[in-house]
């Protein structure tokens, strides 16, 4: 039958690209279906209940920036927070959550059960139904006939899914939940370059088998930490009950049983052919790996607050099930563990993203869309990140409005998204601050800075957020503007930490504003102690303190010392983007000598000889080809005219 409403858009998939993806498509005023297998499973964590880390929360922070779920529900369900990288600058900087499983579900279950435009309904797709080169719906395991103008598939692992524990293996997108094979062989004769993946999971702990006298205790971080720029305001979810997570490692006998169990694991013996995750090894690739190292470390975290599962991240195995127990009883707490669910590997299929525009759309079928782990990534962030700029954009296009793209120099997002459609990936891709050039301009802390405006013009963010974003410039703006009036007398003695520790004292008369510049100087502290007697900058202009201009005060700072800190830096990257943005279309005559180029590093000469850039624009994306470098083909392009 067909279904007697037609949509805009229908989302196949309600893990983490296709949940930011509906999400999306219905507040950009698209009507949308989102059509998944199990209703109970939306926003399910397939692998380690965690959200954010390093490179990861710049794009869970965008995805906030642009009115997405992922930072909300993070929120919602964090049990233990952290700042990684804390000691080190802004732009490397990342918050990591722990989250609760149940409560990130239920988050995400609520956001789009409330969402107007949005329909739900749990069914597989087993067919597209594709006419000429265009798309126009899907057909269900019971042969409904969804009619779309577009549809973004976000099928994660499911696509041919096997599952490896051991030797043995059997057909599933994920423990507990079936694969799709029709519509990954429906898929397999679309003109669409098709290649296998492979991913795993760790055995889970029962709390009560474990002796956590013998591990050492991480608390989270005080302050304690959040993900969403809404965070603290109004009805936004608040952070439950916080608790602790726990180290131990491996041993001798772990790498010693681990080393005895390869000839039947999966993939030392040939049954695994998909590539996994090379940042994000199984404990067997890290013993042969780093043969040289006796011991790795192992976080033992929580699965939530109402459960006694453990999840041991760092020691993801598809070894078989004897030697996964024997490896974890190796471990100091863990000598008389519980295993709950066993460990294993995934592998399935996923689609070349060379073959999808920076929109995200498959370049072969009018109003496809591709995100998420389809695309050859891994992890809920990048997921969700791709989730919803398809999702905009398949709105966007039945809408028949331009659709959107990021730039490089924007936001993690457009780095993201450039990588896989010019260089490919040949195993699961996930998010470094590395692979950002402009890395100070790109940091979590400004993404509503860098995004906010453009979720607004899509659409995608609400009057709420709006009002807080509005409120936070001026703010932001108000606080500089203090900062330069104020001046401090010859004498004053400064605190340089929010301890009221004393530093030093001043010789000459400075504006606040240049203090703030030193880098021993804290603002945080300098504000404390320095409003004591004076008018708060929020009061400068009759302007009273709200919620939300408390709930924001510490963001407002941050802003405010990392621009004036860092505005040398920032100002340099600003104009390297600039430089490059005028030259991007400069041709690269196909002769090109980069031989002949002094200054080059052999390695980017060799990569310039290989790939022989069309452009200025494209030469600045190659992977390892620095703004500096750029600099010299420019000097050299401009001789030889
Ligand atoms: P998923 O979250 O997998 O969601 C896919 C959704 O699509 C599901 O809701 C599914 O039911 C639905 N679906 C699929 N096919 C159909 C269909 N035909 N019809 C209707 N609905 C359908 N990430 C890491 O970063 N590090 C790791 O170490 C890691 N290990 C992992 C280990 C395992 C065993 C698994 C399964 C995943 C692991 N991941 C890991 C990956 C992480 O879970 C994914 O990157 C992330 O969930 C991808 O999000 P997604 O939205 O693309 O897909």
């Amino acid at each position: 039958m067909i279904y007697s409403k037609h949509y805009d858009v229908i989302v196949i998939g309600g893990g983490h690209a296709g949940t930011e993806a509906a999400l999306a498509a219905a507040r950009a005023g698209a009507s949308t279906l989102l059509l998944t297998h199990n209703i109970e499973t939306l926003g399910q964590m397939s692998c380690n209940p965690a959200i954010g880390g390093i490179g990861k929360s710049h794009l869970v922070r965008e995805i906030d920036a642009l009115g997405g779920a992922m930072a909300l529900a993070a929120d919602a369900a964090g049990i233990q927070f952290r700042v990684l990288n804390s000691r080190k600058g802004p732009a490397v900087r990342a918050t990591r959550a722990q989250a609760d499983r149940v409560l990130y579900r239920a988050a995400i279950r609520t956001m789009l059960e409330n969402q107007p435009g949005l329909d739900i309904f749990q069914q597989a797709a087993d067919d597209v139904i594709v006419e000429g080169e265009a798309i126009k719906g899907v057909v269900t395991q019971s042969g409904i006939r969804f009619l779309g103008r577009s549809v973004v598939l976000t099928t994660g692992t499911f696509l041919g899914g096997t599952i490896h524990i051991g030797l043995e293996n059997h057909r599933g997108g994920r423990a507990g939940d079936p694969p799709s094979i029709r519509l990954a062989d429906r898929l397999r004769e679309l003109p669409l370059r098709v290649g296998r993946l492979k991913t795993g999971t760790p055995p889970r702990i029962d709390a009560r088998s474990v002796d956590f006298s013998k591990m050492i205790e991480q608390p989270g971080d005080t302050p304690l930490p959040s993900m969403s720029f809404m965070y603290g305001i109004g009805d936004m979810p608040k952070h439950p009950r916080q608790i602790s997570c726990f180290t131990t490692k491996t041993t001798a006998e772990t790498h010693d049983i681990i080393r005895a169990g390869l000839d039947r694991s999966p993939m030392y013996t040939g049954k695994i052919e998909g590539v996994g995750p090379r940042y994000c090894p199984s404990i067997e690739d890290k013993v042969q790996r780093f043969a040289d190292k006796d011991s790795h470390q192992i976080f033992i975290e929580p699965e939530g607050l109402t459960t006694h599962e453990l999840y041991p991240n760092g020691i993801s195995t598809s070894l078989p099930f004897d030697v996964q127990l024997a490896l974890v009883h190796s471990m100091p707490g863990l000598e008389n563990a519980h295993i709950t669910r066993p460990g294993y590997a995934i592998e399935y299929d996923f689609f070349n993203p060379q073959d999808l525009k920076p929109t995200l759309e498959t370049k072969v079928i009018a109003g496809l869309f591709f995100a998420g782990q389809i695309n050859g990534t891994t992890g809920y962030e990048e997921a969700g990140a791709q989730g919803l700029l398809a999702g905009v954009n398949a709105a966007l296009l039945s809408l028949d409005k331009a659709q959107i793209t990021f730039g490089r120099s924007e936001a993690y997002l457009g780095v993201l998204v450039d990588d896989l459609i010019t260089m490919g990936t040949v195993e699961p891709y996930r998010m470094f601050t590395s692979r950002a050039e402009y890395r100070l301009l790109l940091r979590e802390d400004n993404a509503d800075q860098r995004l906010t405006e453009i979720g607004r013009r899509l659409g995608l963010v609400s009057d709420e957020r709006w009002a807080v974003f509005s409120e936070k410039q001026n703010a932001i703006a108000r606080e500089h503007e203090w900062l330069r009036q104020t001046w401090v007398q010859p004498g004053t003695r400064l605190a340089e930490d929010m301890n009221g520790r004393f530093g030093f004292s001043i010789a000459r008369e400075y504006s606040l504003h240049d203090l703030v510049k030193r880098p021993e100087v804290n603002l945080a502290a300098l504000k404390q102690l320095w409003l004591a007697g004076e008018p708060a900058p929020e009061e400068m202009d009759g302007i009273a303190e709200t919620t939300a201009t408390l709930a924001i005060a510490g963001q407002v700072s941050e802003q405010v010392e990392t621009g004036i800190k860092y505005a040398g830096y920032i100002t340099r990257q600003s104009e390297e983007i600039e430089k490059l943005r005028r030259n991007e279309h400069l041709v690269l005559p196909s002769d090109f000598d980069y031989a002949g180029i002094d200054g080059l590093s052999s390695e980017i000469r060799q990569k310039l000889c290989n790939i022989r850039p069309a452009s200025i624009g494209q030469a600045g994306r190659i992977p390892g080809v620095t703004p500096a470098a750029v600099s010299l083909l420019l000097v050299h392009l401009k001789k030889r005219r």
